[in-house]
């Protein structure tokens, strides 16, 4: 298609293709040429229970004839009580209050306004935020500011605040994580720390372990530096588990859900806080509530898509679901992990990532020369595989069918021999 539009992470000038697609069913899209696609990454990490979910969908029908939208601020509405009622009987009670927004992008900014927010009305200047090396939180210049230095953000980089930046836990090195965390916590007086819990999801599927990921959850609440979740690509089961936190037995003081809410129908996010940080904005004083709004804030059609999704985790059962799928991906891991030229196989729940060797480990990154033609590769087969730079990955929608990801291993297994990787 050529037009007007103006896509996302897409270099227009390389021309490449651009398949329009007219509808979606399970694990499955179509294209108006008649082509059935295998989403293998969940339409952007999106889509946990297949597309068009029958109950997702007659959900948003319903409330299409009831209630389009309203201001939030100030007034409020069922589908709104409803969600915020799912969402803290579903999550750790620690953290009661429900703050709703549009994008994980602002999940995370509202993260971000309410730590500092906190600090203020306690009375302490605290503004310093510590991250985690090869993070991603989103792409508005906080949720930048807050992600990894890289290509994503070159021309942005001299407006991102100044964070500090703990290296990555590499397996073996974890201490070192720790180690740098503690320091910061006795050299600064630190705001937050913001963490993607146990596996870095556009750095490169980087997983850690879950001990670590406590350990450094249990330095904070000692030195009383708050602790955000970004949860935004790990929770509603990704993982294996609702959220990736519970693998740790942590809660942290924030944390903010997007992606799967509404199943990946429509736009949606949560910021989930402790009595802590609402308390500290809780006063006679309209100077101390908390200043963030977009237009769409918990709009109603969307916090119906919403609870449909936890009406699906509440009846059906997904978890069971999750488990079997990622038995079959450790299966469909086990046989890729033979295949010369692939390298660091590894997983974590409903995701499995690998890289692609490169000649003397050159070329690799997201412009890796490897990715268009991996791209290339898997459309020509029908499948939705979009490599970042030479690590591959696959996070299906749960209701995939075992051929369709039997069919995503296998077309893995193949492009390292017709690429000559
Ligand atoms: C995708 C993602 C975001 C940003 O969410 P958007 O809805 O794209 O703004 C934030 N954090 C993590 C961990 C993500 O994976």
């Amino acid at each position: 298609m050529t037009s007007s539009l103006w896509h996302p992470f897409t270099q227009h000038g390389l021309c490449e293709p651009t398949p329009l697609v007219t509808h979606g069913s399970g694990a499955i899209l179509w294209t108006e040429d008649g082509q059935r696609i295998i989403d293998g990454i969940s339409s952007w990490w999106v889509t946990t229970h297949g597309h068009c979910h029958p109950r997702i969908m007659a959900a948003i029908a319903a409330q299409a004839q009831q209630l389009d939208q309203v201001i939030f601020a100030g007034w409020t509405h069922e589908p709104a009580e409803t969600l915020a009622q799912g969402l803290t009987a579903i999550m750790p009670p620690s953290l009661p209050y429900v703050f709703l927004s549009d994008s994980g992008s602002t999940s995370v900014e509202v993260a971000i306004k309410m730590a500092l927010g906190y600090w203020l009305h306690r009375g302490q200047t605290r503004h310093r935020i510590m991250v985690m090396e090869h993070s991603y939180h989103g792409d508005t210049i906080g949720a930048m500011s807050v992600g990894a230095r890289s290509v994503y953000n070159r021309a942005y980089t001299p407006l991102l605040f100044d964070v500090g930046t703990l290296p990555f836990p590499i397996a073996g090195q974890e201490q070192a994580t720790l180690d740098a965390l503690e320091a910061a916590c006795r050299s600064h007086e630190l705001a937050a720390l913001i963490i993607e819990p146990l596996i870095l999801g556009a750095g490169g599927m980087l997983i850690y372990p879950a001990w670590v990921l406590a350990e450094m959850r249990a330095i904070c609440a000692r030195f009383g530096v708050l602790f955000i979740a970004d949860e935004v690509m790990t929770g509603w089961g990704r993982t294996g588990t609702l959220t990736a936190c519970e693998q740790a037995e942590i809660v942290p003081d924030l944390m903010c859900l997007s992606k799967g809410l509404t199943g990946g129908a429509l736009p949606l996010a949560a910021t989930m806080a402790s009595a802590a940080i609402y308390d500290a904005h809780y006063s006679t004083d309209r100077a101390q509530q908390f200043f963030h709004s977009s237009s769409y804030t918990a709009n109603p059609i969307a916090c119906a898509a919403a609870n449909a999704n936890l009406a699906i985790w509440r009846d059906e059962p997904v978890l069971e679901r999750i488990a079997t799928l990622a038995a079959h991906q450790q299966t469909g891991l086990d046989s890729l992990a033979t295949v010369p030229g692939i390298e660091n196989p590894r997983q974590l729940g409903t995701i499995i990532a690998m890289e692609m060797a490169t000649p003397q480990g050159q070329d690799q990154g997201y412009l890796s020369h490897l990715a268009p033609r991996l791209l290339a590769h898997f459309r020509e087969q029908g499948l939705l595989l979009r490599p970042m730079g030479n690590t591959v990955y696959v996070m299906p929608p749960y209701s995939i069918e075992a051929a369709d990801l039997d069919r995503l291993h296998h077309a893995i297994a193949e492009a390292v021999i017709s690429l000559a990787i």
